[in-house]
């Protein structure tokens, strides 16, 4: 069953809103709930239908369950039955290291994001899913911002906000008009590549495990997630796509050259992907404009940090836009840059040096036997990882 809109397109068009929110993933809807919360009037866009499909490894880590919990939606995951995470076994080249991962948890995010946005709308946010927007560019004394809207491809109407939150994800695709939210992009991004897999056996692949297969030109995750399917995440390089023919067959070389069995459920998958996601939008702010989460930049899946970045960004955005209803001016502007770089800078060091290392087969095969040999060797890593 879809969630439906809790307001019309007619109504949505005809009200002025403080906040308009672009995105419905873990971004946007922690944010337009945590402005709600302050009796703002926040209309929420989404451009698919929910629940809907993200490529996603599914894995919340530590940090990101202990933001929801300090923001009142410690309870959702329990509630939705998300499995507990207790190690991350590793294979490359046939060797093969298991290290414990407490605290972390695997729920689809199909099942996740609704929730999220279940829990705006009870909060007081509008609902607008199936729309996409696209914000239109202003002159900076404008006191308002406005958004196209269209349905299925058609225009569909217009809004205008005091303040827009641009979460819509890698790519920021509701900027594209506007000239001051320029991104970069790593040439040698990987792209995302996933899907949901059904099976009657899936023996090889236990519960409460997150199996990873590396391989110089990417790697795949795995894991089980609320309802006994196999959520599979993969980050991939281009020209091995290429190389191999199609996602689902680099995916299945990665598999077989690190020693995970395959299944024929993955052939028969229906895989989608992203674009390139190692990216940065070098400035997440302009005119009565925050970027937050994926929107404002991504670097590496491997860490499982995603969606802890996008609800601490969605959580510090919620506690600085209020002022900016009353005045928007430089100091707004620098003191979000500041809050967002401090969420995402500090973990960049560690994500930059694993990213390098997971492209180097000897620094693999080197980490692997450590690991094995050592488990403990890992611990401060993972450690480091999930807070
Ligand atoms: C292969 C891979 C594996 C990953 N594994 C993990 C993991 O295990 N754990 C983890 O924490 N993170 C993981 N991530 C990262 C995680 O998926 C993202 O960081 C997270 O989804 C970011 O949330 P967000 O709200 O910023 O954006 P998104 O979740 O991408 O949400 C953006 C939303 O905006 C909507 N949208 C886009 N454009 C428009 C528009 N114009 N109008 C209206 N709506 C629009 C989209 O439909 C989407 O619903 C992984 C990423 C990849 C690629």
């Amino acid at each position: 069953m879809t969630l439906s809109s809790s307001i019309s397109m007619a109504d949505a068009c005809s009200r002025d809103w403080d906040v308009v929110v672009i995105g419905a993933g873990p971004a946007g809807t922690v944010a337009a709930r945590q402005l709600a919360l302050q009796k703002l009037h926040v209309l929420l866009i989404e451009r698919k239908a929910f629940p809907r499909y993200k490529v996603c490894g599914c894995c919340l880590n530590q940090r990101a369950l202990s933001s929801l919990q300090a923001i009142g939606l410690g309870a959702i995951c329990e509630d939705l039955g998300a499995v507990p995470l207790n190690s991350f076994q590793m294979r490359f080249n046939g060797r093969e290291a298991t290290v414990p991962l407490p605290g972390g948890l695997a729920i689809s995010r199909s099942v996740f994001d609704e929730r999220l946005v279940q829990a705006a709308i009870d909060e007081g946010v509008c609902f607008l899913p199936e729309t996409t927007a696209i914000l239109k560019n202003s002159a900076e004394q404008d006191q308002t911002r406005q958004l196209e809207l269209t349905q299925q491809g058609q225009p569909s109407g217009a809004v205008s906000a005091k303040m827009v939150l641009a979460a819509d994800g890698l790519g920021h695709p509701s900027l594209q008009q506007c000239d001051d939210f320029e991104s970069t992009v790593s040439q040698n991004s990987r792209l995302g590549v996933g899907a949901l897999l059904a099976s009657d056996d899936f023996s090889e692949y236990p519960t409460g495990v997150i199996h990873m297969a590396i391989h110089k030109s990417g790697y795949v995750g795995l894991v089980r997630v609320e309802d006994g399917r196999v959520n599979l995440a993969a980050a991939i390089d281009r020209d091995f796509i290429k190389q191999s023919g199609s996602p689902t067959a680099a995916v299945l070389a990665i598999l077989q050259a690190s020693g995970f069995p395959a299944f024929s459920e993955i052939s028969e998958g229906s895989f989608k992907g992203t674009i390139p996601f190692t990216r940065k939008t070098l400035r997440p702010v302009g005119n009565r404009v925050f970027v937050l989460g994926d929107a404002a930049g991504y670097l590496e899946p491997f860490t499982g940090e995603g969606m802890a970045n996008a609800i601490a960004d969605a959580v510090a955005v919620a506690q600085i836009a209020p002022r900016g209803l009353v005045t928007w001016d430089h100091a707004l502007e620098q003191e979000w840059l500041k809050k967002h770089h401090k969420i995402t800078d500090g973990r960049l060091y560690w994500c930059r040096w694993l990213a390098l290392l997971l492209r180097l087969p000897v620094a693999v095969g080197i980490g692997l036997r450590l690991f094995h040999l050592f488990p403990a060797v890992a611990r401060p890593i993972v450690a480091r990882l999930n807070h």
